[in-house]
């Protein structure tokens, strides 16, 4: 945790959350939306600590804009080594509530004893934090209840929702919170962290930012989970698919369908492999698997751009028939035989 250095990406949350800060005046609630793993979760624990920093720049000051409450320059970081931001960074300290779903839903639960919690006294902090993360999945029940303390909001405590989208939750809760949408990280942005921090060659980190939909989070699971490794697999079986035989195709969809939790990741793979090679010919920059370049471009000499449109499409259908329980090893089946045809 390094305050709001690690949001460098989240330029517009923080300007927000730094002048509500220096403000010296606090929402009772806000609401962080976005897709996951681009950071609503490090600034809501970013901004708390701010908050609560007993450092020279830090700290939150009641009624008192920053030149009063001598905030240095504007500076909001966190010192990081104070008694508070000690306790934050070991995920020890009293008055920050963390609440997360349990299973698929917040129950109310959880949220009564969170809003008993809040009745008492912070214990030592200057603003206590409240941060429900996934607010989508409180229950109805659970919402309600949230409801009626967000209507009469404890002293010296914010609540700070993370969701993906206002629309996910109760109006009546959306209406009680600032919010502050959060934008997908950029992909130059995603693909200098895999660099850095994972070691990868910038062609590699490329085809992987650009699959990983603006989210950070996403991304370190597909370096974990050897994302490069399954992808060459699969476009390499798809390059193979139309010299083989009928018994090797199908073999193909049924190595697919043992990896249910990963099918639809190799769905995506499929529709950007075809898309690259649709593409190559015009916007060549714009490719998603960097790294292969070569291979898309020998693909592109010879490809029917219709039948890789067929193709992609049949990957959608299949994709959306799937979803709504459709057999799996037939649909997968059936796909393999209408991505067999040469290109
Ligand atoms: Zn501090």
């Amino acid at each position: 945790m390094s305050g709001f250095t690690s949001l460098a990406d989240q330029k517009r949350p923080v300007r927000l959350l730094s002048s509500a800060l220096s403000s010296g005046n606090l929402p009772h609630a806000f609401l962080f939306t976005g897709i996951d793993g681009i950071g609503k979760k490090t600034a809501a624990m970013a901004f708390a600590m701010a908050c609560n920093c007993a450092g020279p720049a830090g700290g939150f000051a009641e009624n008192q804009p920053e030149t009063v409450a001598g905030n240095r320059d504007g500076r909001l970081e966190p010192c990081g080594q104070c008694s508070s931001c000690k306790k934050m960074i070991s995920g020890n300290h009293p008055d920050i509530i963390l609440i997360n779903p349990s299973g698929a839903l917040i129950k109310v639960d959880q949220v009564r004893a969170l809003c008993s919690r809040l009745v008492l006294k912070p214990y030592e902090a200057k603003k206590r934090f409240a941060i429900i993360s996934d607010a989508q999945k409180l229950n109805p029940e659970a919402g309600n209840t949230l409801l009626k303390t967000l209507e009469e909001p404890p002293e010296h405590t914010v609540f700070i929702l993370t969701a993906l989208q206002a629309s996910d939750i109760l109006p009546t809760i959306v209406s009680r919170c600032q919010q502050i949408r959060f934008n997908p990280i950029p992909i130059s942005s995603i693909q200098a962290y895999m660099e850095t921090s994972h070691g990868l060659s910038a062609e590699k980190a490329s085809a992987m930012a650009a699959m990983a939909g603006g989210s950070i989070t996403r991304a370190e699971s597909m370096a974990k989970s050897n994302w490069i490794e399954k992808r060459n697999w699969i476009i390499e079986e798809l390059e193979a698919l139309p010299s083989r035989s009928i018994n090797l195709r199908l073999a193909f969809s049924e190595a697919l369908s043992k990896n249910k939790e990963w099918l639809f990741a190799a769905f995506d793979i499929m529709k950007n492999w075809f898309r690259d090679i649709v593409i190559f010919n015009c916007v060549p920059d714009r490719i998603m698997n960097q790294d292969l370049s070569d291979r898309i471009q020998i693909a592109s000499q010879r490809a029917d751009i219709n039948d890789l449109l067929q193709k992609i499409k049949a990957v959608e259908k299949a994709e959306k028939d799937i979803k709504s329980n459709a057999n799996l090893r037939l649909t997968l089946d059936s796909l393999m035989l209408t991505l067999s045809k040469g290109y």
